[in-house]
């Protein structure tokens, strides 16, 4: 029987090839994982299926942890995204997202070394929303109106932000918790408590109570959000591990991958009590998708978190240190990076190949 036994699922659009080259990298460390292949993904519906299927939901239940490749989430088809349905089912209430600097990788800021913690659950994704024009969209329209709440036009959709104390405890509590077992210095909230008094304003309030508790162990600040983008951009010094409601995450995880060099290499991963679902931040990119182009980088850095995750720091460390060498060498590397780089995609190498690269320096 293998030490580890893990749900991969490969996804759709690039998908398929990046958690493919991330199987081989991993693989060829010699750690001793048994992959349980699970299905997750737009081509399911085609098929008549739902996009994330009992079996698939079973197996990282029963595995605990799985990895994934991005899924298509088609605009306006009713179809809710199978990321967001994941972290709902499982209640992968945290969504880890580091962004630190690489060689090689033509970023506008060296010397990145910065933590997101984003709240995974709540917000406005928790997608209760309220079609324009809808009688729920009415009734709720007329009852703000009635009950002094304010005043909101007839021809809106609404979609609404909710923020609890006990989602905004436990996510702010994860991050200290992490800041401290990984040895880092402070804690930043973010929010937009001066706009948002109830929502922001809780969650502000809530943040500031669990940071007491640490007092004397981490630096805590809050900052707003808006600040806080300015702030990362001109002094990313400043800032260390980074804790967010679910919006804000999103955001600000962007623009920190951008930082570092962009989405191509900015790896992730959604965290519960009970399971984690490893995956890049990177969603399908469905131009790419079967062309053997798509970067892995992010995938592999993926890996890295979940083999860190399922206590095999060596085999981590390596393939940290293998892409670390081939991005400084240069030569191999996927069509982002060389565009980066040299301005052309001219002599860059495929998916596979890269993964090659990485498998013969590890
Ligand atoms: P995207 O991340 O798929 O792609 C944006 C652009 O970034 C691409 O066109 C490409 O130029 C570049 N890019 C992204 N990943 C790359 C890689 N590995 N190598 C090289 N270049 C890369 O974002 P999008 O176009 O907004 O979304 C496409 C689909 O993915 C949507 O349906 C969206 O809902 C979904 N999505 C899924 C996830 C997920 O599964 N976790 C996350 C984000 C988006």
């Amino acid at each position: 029987m293998s030490k580890h036994t893990v749900t991969l699922i490969p996804g759709d659009g690039i998908g398929p090839e990046i958690t493919s080259a991330m199987q081989r990298v991993v693989e060829a460390t010699g750690v001793d994982i048994a992959w349980e292949i699970a299905e997750a993904g737009a081509h399911l519906m085609e098929q008549g299926g739902t996009p994330l299927p009992q079996e698939t939901l079973d197996s990282i239940k029963k595995n605990k942890v799985a990895i994934k490749g991005p899924v298509t989430t088609p605009v306006g088809s009713g179809f809710r995204s199978v990321n967001v349905q994941l972290r709902k089912e499982l209640d992968l209430f945290v969504n880890l997202r580091p962004a630190f600097s690489l060689p090689g990788t033509g970023a506008r800021y060296q010397d990145i070394d910065l933590v997101i913690v984003r709240e995974n659950t709540e917000d406005l994704y928790a997608g209760v929303e309220f079609e324009e024009g809808s009688a729920q969209a009415q009734e709720l329209i007329e009852f703000c109106e009635k009950s002094g709440a304010g005043s909101i036009r007839k021809d809106s959709g609404i979609s609404l932000k909710p923020i609890s104390v006990s989602a905004s405890k436990r996510i702010v509590t994860w991050a200290c918790e992490y800041a401290l077992a990984n040895d880092r210095k402070k804690v930043t909230a973010v929010h937009k408590a001066n706009i948002l008094k109830y929502s922001d304003g809780l969650y502000l309030k809530v943040a500031r109570e669990v940071a007491e508790q640490y007092e004397g162990r981490l630096e805590f600040e809050d900052r707003i959000v808006d600040a806080c983008c300015m702030g990362l951009v001109m002094r990313p010094e400043d800032f260390d591990v980074l804790v967010l409601p679910n919006l804000y995450g999103d955001i600000v995880s962007d623009l920190c991958a951008g930082m570092v060099g962009g989405l191509g290499i900015a790896p992730g991963a959604n965290i519960g009590t009970e399971c984690a679902v490893f995956e890049p931040v990177h969603g399908s990119a469905p131009k790419y998708a079967g062309l053997n182009v798509a970067n892995p980088t992010a995938e592999l850095l993926t890996a890295v978190l979940m083999l860190r995750h399922l206590q095999e720091p060596e085999a981590a460390e390596r393939i940290l240190e293998a892409v670390r060498q081939v991005l400084a060498e240069g030569t191999a590397v996927t069509y982002d990076i060389k565009r980066i780089n040299t301005g052309s995609t001219d002599g860059s190498v495929g998916t596979q190949e890269y993964a090659d690269a990485v498998i013969a320096r590890l």
